[in-house]
C-alpha cells in the first residue's frame, strides 16, 4: 500500500513535544482560510511512497517518535492506518497525527476511526483564522485540541493530553491549592 507524500523531515521539534519524524502528505479538502500548506491540498501534488519505506525511515530514527501531517491523513485513512499498526507493533514510538476533522466526525467513519486505534494524540479541527493564537502550544487556533486518543476511546469520551495549556494551568490550580492547604 502507499501514500501520497509531500514530505518527510526528521529530528522537527514543532509537530509535538520532542524529536520527531514528521511525514507530511498530500491531500486536503478543508481548505481552511489562510492555511500554510495550501500546495497540500491536491493530493496529485504528492508522490506514491511504499507504507514499508516509511515505516524503514521512522524505524531507523531510533531518537524520534512521529507525527502525521499534512494535508490531511484522515483522507488515506487506510495506508496511515497500516503504517501506524506497523510502528506500534514493531517500536515504542508514541505516534501524533494532525487533522482538519474533529473527534466526533472521526469517530462516524469507519475506515478514519480504524486509524485512530493507533495514535497517542489526535490535534483536531481545522484552522480558523478568528482563533489564531501563536503561543498555543502545537496547534494554530484555539478551536483545536490535544487529545489523548487511548483515554477517549477507553472512557468514551474527549480526554485531552496532558500536554494541552488547559490542563497545565489545571494541574498549577491544582498545585495552588495543595500548597494553600500546608
Ligand atoms: S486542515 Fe490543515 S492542511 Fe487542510 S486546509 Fe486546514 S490548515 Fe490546511
Amino acid at each position: 500500500m502507499k501514500i501520497m507524500v509531500m514530505d518527510v523531515i526528521e529530528y522537527t521539534t514543532s509537530d509535538g513535544p520532542g524529536f520527531r519524524t514528521s511525514i507530511y502528505c498530500s491531500g486536503c479538502n478543508h481548505k481552511c482560510r489562510n492555511c500554510q500548506n495550501p500546495q497540500t491540498w491536491n493530493i496529485m501534488n504528492g508522490k506514491p511512497v511504499d507504507v514499508e519505506d516509511l515505516f524503514l525511515k521512522v524505524y531507523r530514527n531510533e531518537m524520534s517518535n512521529v507525527t502525521f501531517s499534512g494535508g490531511d491523513p484522515f483522507y488515506q485513512p487506510t495506508a496511515f492506518a497500516e503504517l501506524a499498526k506497523m510502528i506500534k507493533e514493531k517500536t515504542n514510538k508514541t505516534i501524533w497525527c494532525y487533522t482538519g476533522f474533529t473527534y466526533e466526525q472521526i469517530l462516524r467513519d469507519e475506515k478514519m476511526s480504524n486509524l485512530l486505534k493507533y495514535l497517542d494524540v489526535l490535534v483536531d479541527g481545522e484552522f480558523v483564522q478568528e482563533l489564531h493564537d501563536p503561543d498555543l502550544l502545537f496547534r494554530g487556533s484555539s478551536n483545536q485540541r490535544l487529545i489523548d486518543v487511548q483515554a477517549s476511546l477507553r472512557k468514551g469520551k474527549v480526554v485531552l493530553d496532558r500536554h494541552d495549556p488547559f490542563d497545565i494551568y489545571e494541574q498549577c490550580e491544582e498545585h495552588s491549592r495543595l500548597c494553600a492547604a500546608v
